[in-house]
């Protein structure tokens, strides 16, 4: 089958792209016919091998739809030719945490395509738990474009208790996971300001539900004070990691928190103990997604409550253009078809 993989770590033209053997599915796996795959950033962060090393060759690609096309012996055959689309989150399945829907605090956690191959591929073989139905009027396209980011926003405002009425700051709004919390927190009731260093997509970011727009950088923290009356912000969104991770905390109210869900600029950051302290902060971490944050988003997603923007939709052979188009920054998501 063909498939594109990462067989060494460096930029976009080191992707390999060509024939590898089709899985065979396990007896508790499904083998699905990928027909779209989209592309986030963690792609970039597993080929680039800076924040993350995972072991090689690895296919990527953890937001895949398709329909399932052989099952093994102990997942029921009359799944065969469902469509469905992949929970980015691998995890036991039956001990107490899964069984609540909290399967990122799972002993056994993993993400489809990082810790086992992903949808960069024409077929996927995945646990049957993790294919998941998609909803009747949901394409491939759309399947393919909200489980991680969204699953992942869902699960970090959760972890960051936001409540409606509260502030909340959004770093990378103009990226897929950001996006994905400002229209997620604009649901919950939450006054939403968007960090984002790309003002052509200020008209387009307070559209979908932010309250301000606001550029990272020194003049942040002003900006942030005058959009919330002085206070500071309740809570800030944070994945970007080294880059903003002090200005964030800087910018939080009394008693604020700070989430972090991400270190895509890297894992090393200053920590102003006396504001912590003083503020009362709170700064809490947040690894992937439960399945109950996955069932909310797919929920909201149905009614058409949130949409995925997606910006281009280009065939698996041009992966590297793809990548090069993530890297350069597009608003919205890349979907590859596959
Ligand atoms: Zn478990």
């Amino acid at each position: 089958m063909f498939a594109v993989r990462i067989d060494r770590y460096g930029p976009p033209e080191t992707l390999f792209l060509g024939e590898v053997p089709r899985p065979v599915p396990g007896p508790y796996d499904v083998l699905v016919r990928v027909r779209a795959v989209g592309v986030n950033r963690l792609d970039l962060l597993l080929r680039e091998g800076e924040v993350f090393r995972i072991p090689l060759p690895r296919m990527a690609g953890t937001d895949l739809a398709g329909e399932i096309a052989a099952v093994g012996e102990h997942v029921p055959s009359e799944r065969i030719g469902e469509r469905v689309f992949a929970a980015p989150i691998l995890a036991c399945g039956q001990c107490a945490h899964c069984l609540r829907g909290d399967d990122n605090l799972c002993a056994q956690f993993g993400t489809l395509g990082s810790t086992i191959d992903g949808g960069y591929a024409e077929y996927v073989r995945l646990p049957a738990r993790n294919a998941v139905p998609l909803p009747a009027g949901m394409d491939w396209v759309e399947g393919a474009s909200f489980g991680l980011t969204y699953a992942t926003a869902a699960a970090m405002l959760r972890r960051g208790r936001l409540q409606a009425g509260e502030s909340v700051l959004i770093f990378g709004a103009n990226g897929g996971l950001g996006h994905a919390a400002v229209e997620l927190a604009r649901e919950a009731g939450a006054r939403v300001i968007a960090v984002s260093r790309q003002r052509a997509l200020d008209a387009a970011l307070i559209e979908r539900g932010a309250h301000a727009v606001v550029e990272p950088g020194a003049g942040m923290l002003d900006a942030v004070r005058e959009a919330t009356g002085g206070r500071g912000a309740d809570l800030a969104f944070e994945h970007v990691g080294a880059a903003t991770f002090e200005h964030a905390l800087a910018a939080l109210a009394m008693d604020g928190r700070l989430v972090l869900g991400g270190i895509t600029t890297g894992s090393e950051a200053k920590l102003d103990l006396k504001a912590v302290f003083t503020k009362r902060l709170e700064v809490l971490g947040c690894r992937g997604s439960g399945r109950r944050d996955l069932d909310a988003v797919l929920e909201l997603a149905a009614r058409g409550r949130v949409n995925p923007h997606v910006a281009q939709v280009l065939p698996l052979a041009q992966a590297v253009q793809a990548h090069r188009l993530l890297e350069r920054g597009v608003y919205g998501k890349i979907v590859l078809t596959v």
